[in-house]
Parts: structure tokens; C-alpha cells; sequence
């Protein structure tokens, strides 16, 4: 599959019927604070970066508030890498692209997935500064043996993940970061 499709609507299609599971286990556990039914409760996002328009079902992130105290839980999410705007398929796939591209490329990439050379460069900073620090990186880099090479990344996390093609490798790369947003 060429990483050009990896960003359609199929793929996107995919990736929301995998948040779908990930937020059925989330409601199926009940209220963290008082063990009552969870109520489903959508909110509103714009995600940016690559080609095409989002479809509606896109543009909703799902969470939950219980029946009883209000408590929101937002469960974890392949499609959004946290708070940021961009798809957490686009700030992988093309910040791990970004590395291997000569400046003509990095042109055709940022005019492509429609997101400024300035917004690459400050993903790539993200990766190999901040993305290191987070509570998540500090617990999981462990488990990867010889070490995820930091000035690589996320190229060199995707490169650990086993699949037939690039897209079940980028799939298990979102599923193994969709922690990374947990408790916002
Ligand atoms: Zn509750």
C-alpha cells in the first residue's frame, strides 16, 4: 500500500471502528470515580492533515459522562494523538517520512498533507524532545530491546512494529500511542 492511501477515507474508516472498540472497553468498565453506567457524549474536533475533507463522524472524538456524578471519560483514541489538531496518522506517517526526504520531497509532503514546513519541523522537535519526557515514553520505551533510536523516532518506532505493509505497521504504531492522550 502506498503511504499516500494510508491517509483516505478507508483508512480513516478503519481507524474510527478501532476507536469505537477502544471506547466500548472504556464504557463497559463504568464510572472510575463511583462504578455507575456511562452515558455517551460526543464533542466536537477539526482534524487537520491530509488530503480530502473529514467525514462527519470524523470530526467527533467520544467520550462519556457517567449517569451519576458528571465524571467525563475520554477513552483512548488511534485518531488523535492527544490535544493536537493534526490526525495522529498524519503527525506519525509524515513526521516519520519527513526524515528520509531530500528538501524537494519535504516540499511535496507538506503541500500534500497541507501542513507547513514550520509545523513539521515543530513535530519533529516534539519527537525527540517532549514526546520522550512524557509519563507514557518514560514507562513503555522499556520494552523495546535494543533501544527506539531517539533522533529517529518516530520512524524507529514504526520500524519496530511488526506487519505485511506499511499500513498494519502505522495501525499497531497508533494503537500502541493511543495512551498518550489518556486522562485529558
Ligand atoms: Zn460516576
Amino acid at each position: 500500500m502506498c503511504h499516500r492511501a494510508l491517509l483516505d477515507a478507508t483508512y480513516r474508516a478503519f481507524l474510527l471502528r478501532i476507536d469505537e472498540d477502544l471506547a466500548a472497553e472504556t464504557r463497559a468498565g463504568g464510572c472510575r470515580r463511583c462504578g455507575a453506567a456511562l452515558h455517551r457524549d460526543l464533542y466536537p474536533r477539526k482534524p487537520r492533515g491530509g488530503p480530502g475533507d473529514p467525514s462527519k463522524s470524523d470530526r467527533r472524538r467520544l467520550s462519556f459522562t457517567c449517569s451519576i456524578c458528571d465524571k467525563r471519560h475520554t477513552p483512548v483514541s488511534v485518531r488523535f494523538l492527544g490535544r493536537r489538531v493534526y490526525r495522529a496518522a498524519t503527525v506519525v506517517l509524515a513526521s516519520a517520512l519527513r526524515a528520509g526526504l531530500g528538501d524537494w520531497r519535504v516540499k511535496q509532503l507538506t503541500e500534500w498533507i497541507g501542513v507547513p514546513r514550520r509545523t513539521l519541523e515543530r513535530w519533529h522537535a516534539w519527537w525527540v524532545h517532549e514526546f520522550v519526557d512524557t509519563r507514557f515514553w518514560v514507562i513503555a520505551h522499556g520494552q523495546f530491546m535494543p533501544p527506539v533510536e531517539v533522533a529517529a523516532l518516530p520512524a524507529s518506532l514504526l520500524a519496530r512494529f511488526d506487519g505485511s505493509d506499511l499500513a498494519s505497521q502505522l495501525t499497531a504504531t497508533l494503537r500502541f500511542l493511543a495512551p498518550l492522550g489518556e486522562g485529558r
